[in-house]
């Protein structure tokens, strides 16, 4: 199965950490960057007609930001001219400041089955540092908009002065608002962003102190009955993110929009940022890619390694041979052998343990050449 991605870059205003394609001040420009968006999607279908997807994912920027009609629009687009399973798993990322009792509605109409609601803090004056446009009791009027639906919250970790009572508060804050799926992602310091100032001046927490944030949210979440299933991902049985999981086993996805990354083919390329080249383009009949490459030969099993090790489960040698060929065991036997301290082996798989998942990146990095 396979995947579609949907960028909607406009947001209300920008995040002190964002340094996604978003923008402010852009807004005026909906109607052609839709018009555009929907072109886009009806000119990939013939290429894609042999493919059924069963995850539809409009992300941003702020999705809910924009009028319903632009989303509906974009559902009944993609319904129109790709071929979806019964059960296509359709989310849509929403502020909730920026939402109403007519978008959910509309929103639910389309088809659109599971939300994605970013709070990243219970603290409103953490919420004021990082420049969201939503508080506290926003979170809870969206929560009560979309109470009994699948939802899904994102909280962030490492934010300044943040403790782990801090964190406590924002998952309790998200299960009482009904989550079923909470992801947990440190805070990042993008250079370029306002916030790359305060982590130069140290005015965020370390890296080690992020970590215990980290661990104290992964313990809390569990005794919750939040299972980790991939660093930053937490659900209860029966919610895991079926989107992400295909990107983790390296399945294929398209993406329509400013910045949208696809994997087709074994090609992996990305859309424009700049929404006026991306509408130019479009109208002249080309969609204007600002990086494409084509994976080959042990690279193809070095992202799948690196992928599928990002989650708890870790991958199957059966599922390694019949991609690739190759036996897994064998012709890694070298590199195993450097991280055998970090990894659970058996004879059907291999997995990083559970203690070292947060810092699977430093692991990963002996299987590249
Ligand atoms: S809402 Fe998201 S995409 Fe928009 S500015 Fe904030 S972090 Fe960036």
């Amino acid at each position: 199965m396979s995947g579609i991605y949907v960028h909607v870059p406009f947001c209300k205003s920008k995040c002190t950490y964002c340094d996604f394609a978003s923008y402010p001040r852009e807004i005026s420009k909906a109607d052609i960057y839709f018009a555009c968006l929907y072109k886009e999607i009806k000119g990939r279908a013939e290429s894609l007609k042999d493919y059924v997807f069963d995850t539809v994912y409009l992300g941003g920027g702020t999705p809910s930001f924009v009028d319903e009609k632009y989303i509906v629009g974009i559902i009944r687009q993609i319904k129109n001219y790709y071929t979806l399973t019964d059960d296509c798993e359709i989310t849509v990322e929403i502020n909730p400041e920026t939402i109403s009792e007519e978008k959910v509605k509309a929103y639910k109409k389309a088809g659109i089955n599971r939300f994605s609601v970013g709070l990243q803090s219970a603290d409103d004056k953490m919420l004021a540092k990082l420049n969201r446009i939503h508080n506290r009791e926003d979170f809870l009027l969206a929560t009560k908009l979309l109470k009994g639906e699948n939802l899904s919250v994102d909280v962030m970790l490492g934010l300044e002065n943040q403790t782990s009572q801090d964190v406590k508060d924002t998952i309790d804050l998200a299960i009482d608002g009904g989550a079923s799926h909470i992801s947990a992602y440190a805070l990042k310091a993008e250079e370029g962003t306002p916030m790359f100032g305060k982590y130069l001046n140290g005015d965020l927490p370390s890296e080690d102190e992020t970590a215990e944030l980290y661990d104290f949210a992964r313990n809390y979440l569990e005794e919750n009955g939040f299972n980790r299933y991939e660093v930053s991902n937490f659900a209860k049985d029966g919610f895991k993110s079926r989107h992400n999981l295909n990107y983790w086993n390296r399945g294929e996805y398209i993406g329509f929009g400013v910045s949208a990354s696809s994997f087709i083919k074994e090609r992996r390329f990305t859309n424009t940022e700049k929404i006026d080249e991306y509408t130019a383009c479009i109208l002249r009949g080309v969609v204007a890619e600002i990086f494409s490459e084509n994976i080959e030969g042990d690279e193809r099993e070095f992202e799948y390694i690196m992928l599928s090790l990002r989650k708890d489960e870790g991958f199957l040698f059966s599922d390694f041979k019949e991609r690739f060929g190759t036996d897994f065991t064998q012709k890694y036997a070298d590199r195993i052998k450097l991280v055998k301290k970090y990894v659970e082996i058996d004879e059907n798989g291999i997995r990083i343990k559970p203690e070292y998942i947060y810092v699977q990146n430093t692991i990963i990095i002996y299987f590249m050449d």
